[in-house]
């Protein structure tokens, strides 16, 4: 699965990164999450799944394999 965080709707709660820290980060301008690395290996989908539900702005995104093949 790929995964990103959108800038527009973080409001930087940090709750992912409590849940998930091998995935997301905080910046350091503005306090709002990253995804480390938006390529989630296989061991760590179940983390990402519970930060994308954990989220309470429901500012995690994943992208469906369909949209990057296409991109
Ligand atoms: S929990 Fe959601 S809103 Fe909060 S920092 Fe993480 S992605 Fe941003």
């Amino acid at each position: 699965m790929n995964i990103y965080v959108d800038q527009d709707i973080c409001q930087g709660h940090t709750i992912c990164s409590m849940v998930a820290p091998d995935l997301f980060a905080l910046r350091d301008e503005d306090g709002h999450a990253y995804a480390i690395d938006g390529d989630v290996p296989a061991e760590l989908e179940g983390a990402a799944r519970e930060a994308m539900l954990s989220c309470p702005e429901r500012a995690i995104v994943e992208v469906s394999e369909h949209a990057i093949q296409e991109a």
